[in-house]
């Protein structure tokens, strides 16, 4: 007797979902499939001013996930960590699925609201809590210089760190935040809170006696006077997520607004950037499945050689690199999201890798699935070119890919220092 097809779920080959994961990932890809699908495809098409304007469905996405309960806000923290983290890969990936920007926008939107509960002050909770947010890292002249952790990672021509165009200057009980953004905040046009992660002056300096910068991690309310925004950006992918500048002209906060400051800072830092690159990758097994499920489709429609693609050995193969890449991208995703999620000490140059390796195999994917569909796969007619040039974008946000893999083997180098890896 022959063999029958193996178990799998709508996220390939997993073990039998439980009940509770089985129901959150069907009401996920209802979303994605209803709502994200066709308003990412809308929003991809339109001007970047026009996405943020009123009556755009980037607005409906919005309203129909707070009406559902979903989005990053709806992280359920009554649940033990190792459910949480199965969870939240589920729910993410389905995002992803739908639409990468738009499940970037749905993130970063709930990001302060999230970081601010898991602080459990009431302040915080209160001041984010149904706002939409974003999260203001990279600067102008500060890119990937603001990924470097310790101060032995700076480039030998610099003299100290790069404090970049955004700072703060903490006094007595107060922040006061001046300059400018980069152009790539997501939701940076229209966000309503923002969590800042600056250099900061405490009174001595920017400096520590290492030439690195001390910094601050402060949710600033987006309505403050001398908040101002720039034009939202016009780009190559992730099209769906309004990006743009935000401008500081001496924006006062209190002091207790801060997420982490001072000693605590790089520590707390690191902390908010394991989550945002591990939810990365599960955004990136979404987009590598659509698209995979995009190629399969097609090639069980075209005929070319007297067979349907399909049918063709080379195909099949081409097929199987592909499937096995999405696998990949999952399990590599899964794998930093329970690290971050349980071990007693996390660290982002980990989740980095994952998200530079995840992206970079998402990219792989879109790219192949494009090819297998031919001349086709360049039309707008098809989603083919728009997940290629939305997972373009991704090997370069929340960090450029190469730098953030030489990040990893500056982790590897110092773990071996401290005496692990040695066999
Ligand atoms: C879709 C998207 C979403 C984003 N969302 C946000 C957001 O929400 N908030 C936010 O703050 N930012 C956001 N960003 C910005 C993102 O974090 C930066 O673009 C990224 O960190 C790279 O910085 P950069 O673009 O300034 O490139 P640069 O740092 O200027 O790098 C340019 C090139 O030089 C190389 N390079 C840089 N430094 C070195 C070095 N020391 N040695 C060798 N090579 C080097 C890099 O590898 C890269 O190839 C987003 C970007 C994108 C594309």
């Amino acid at each position: 007797m022959r063999p029958g097809l193996p178990h799998t779920e709508l996220s390939g080959f997993e073990p039998e979902l439980t009940g509770e994961e089985r129901t959150l990932q069907q009401a996920v890809h209802a979303f994605a499939a209803d709502v994200l699908r066709p308003a990412g495809r809308t929003l991809d098409g339109m001007t970047a001013q026009e996405v943020v304007g009123q009556g755009s469905p980037f607005w409906d996405v919005h309203a129909i996930a707070a009406k559902s309960g979903l989005g990053a806000e709806a992280e359920d923290d009554s649940l033990p960590p190792e459910r949480l983290a199965r969870m939240t890969a589920i729910a993410v990936e389905e995002l992803g699925w739908g639409d990468a920007g738009l499940a970037v926008s749905l993130g970063v939107g709930g990001f302060p609201s999230l970081l601010a509960r898991r602080t459990g002050n009431a302040e915080l909770i209160d001041l984010c809590e149904g706002r939409l947010g974003c999260w203001i890292g990279s600067q102008p002249d500060r890119g990937s210089d603001g990924l470097s952790l310790y101060p032995n990672e700076r480039h030998p021509h610099a003299t100290h760190g790069n404090k970049g165009n955004l700072t703060a200057r903490v006094r007595g009980g107060d922040v006061v935040i001046d300059g400018q953004s980069s152009a790539w905040v997501s939701n940076g046009p229209v966000a309503e809170v923002g969590l800042a992660s600056v250099c900061a002056d405490y009174g001595e300096g920017f400096y520590d006696e290492e030439g690195h910068p001390h910094g601050i991690e402060v949710i600033v309310p987006l309505d403050l006077p001398g908040v101002s925004r720039g034009k939202p950006l016009e780009k190559l992918g992730k099209r769906a997520l309004p990006q743009g500048e935000i401008f500081f002209d001496s924006v006062k906060i209190p002091l207790r607004y801060a997420l982490s400051a001072r000693d605590g800072y790089w520590r707390g830092h690191a902390a908010t950037w394991s989550s945002a690159g591990a939810a990365m990758g599960q955004v990136m097994a979404g987009l590598a499945r659509a698209a995979f499920e995009m190629a399969l489709g097609y090639v069980h429609e075209r005929r070319q050689g007297g067979a349907l693609l399909a049918e063709h050995q080379l195909v099949q193969y081409r097929l199987g690199r592909l499937g096995s890449q999405v696998e990949t991208i999952r399990a590599v995703s899964r794998r930093a999201t329970e690290y971050t999620a349980l071990t007693p000490a996390r660290h982002p140059y980990y989740t980095a890798q994952s998200k530079a390796m995840c992206t970079d195999l998402a990219f792989q994917v879109a790219d192949e699935a494009l090819q297998l569909m031919g001349a086709n796969g360049l039309t707008r007619e098809y989603p083919a070119e728009k997940l290629f040039r939305d997972a373009r974008a991704a090997r370069i946000e929340d960090g450029e890919n190469h730098l953030l893999t030489m990040k990893f083997g500056h982790l590897a180098s110092l773990l071996h220092q401290d005496g692990r890896f040695r066999g």
